[in-house]
């Protein structure tokens, strides 16, 4: 574990998801909000795990926005629907005992029957080849055990998902 500027990370791994998923799909599309808590203290993790973490967050933030788009496109179109316009917004703060990083998008959001089961291992509901199931128990794992932090999940169908990491204080 090092001393270690989460915004700087954050904003590293951010750029690596979106030119990912750009990469891969050239009609992939959504506004990036940022709001990076200035005052924010380094904080004694392992940058590679916690990077690892944000990387999935942001995927899934960003690959539900696009769900939601296609979903959207496929329905007869509502003047709503053709508002509809993918946004993933990423927050740091600084509490007094911790460090918060909260990624939180408008895609499909996760229906209430799976809620339980995301944070399982090989749980996806994603085509092959696109999901392992994976990001979410790993999370778990470096964020909850390897690091003694927290991880809260808000989410509504069809509305969106809020995903916020808690890291202790240094
Ligand atoms: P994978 O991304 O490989 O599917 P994860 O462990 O990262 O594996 O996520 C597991 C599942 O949780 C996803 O397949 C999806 O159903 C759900 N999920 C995770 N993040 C989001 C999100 N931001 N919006 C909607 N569903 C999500
Ligand atoms: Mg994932």
């Amino acid at each position: 574990k090092e001393p270690t500027d989460i915004n700087a990370l954050a904003d590293e791994y951010l750029r690596l998801a979106y030119h990912g998923l750009r990469a891969k799909d050239k009609s992939f599309n959504a506004e990036l909000i940022t709001h990076f808590d200035e005052s924010l203290a380094k904080v004694n993790v392992v940058p590679q795990d916690v990077g690892r973490v944000l990387l999935n967050l942001f995927t899934n933030a960003f690959y539900a926005t696009q769900d939601k788009s296609r979903q959207s496109q496929s329905v007869t179109s509502s003047a709503v629907e053709m508002a509809f316009k993918p946004t993933v917004t990423v927050t740091t703060l600084q509490k007094r005992n911790s460090v918060e990083i909260i990624v939180k998008d408008n895609g499909t959001g996760i229906p209430d029957a799976i809620k339980d089961k995301i944070l399982q291992p090989f749980f996806t509901t994603k085509p092959t080849g696109e999901g392992t199931g994976l990001g979410l128990s790993l999370s778990y794992d470096i964020i909850v055990k390897g690091h003694g932090g927290s991880i809260e999940i808000e989410s509504t169908e069809g509305q969106g998902s809020e995903f916020k990491i808690s890291l202790p204080a240094s």
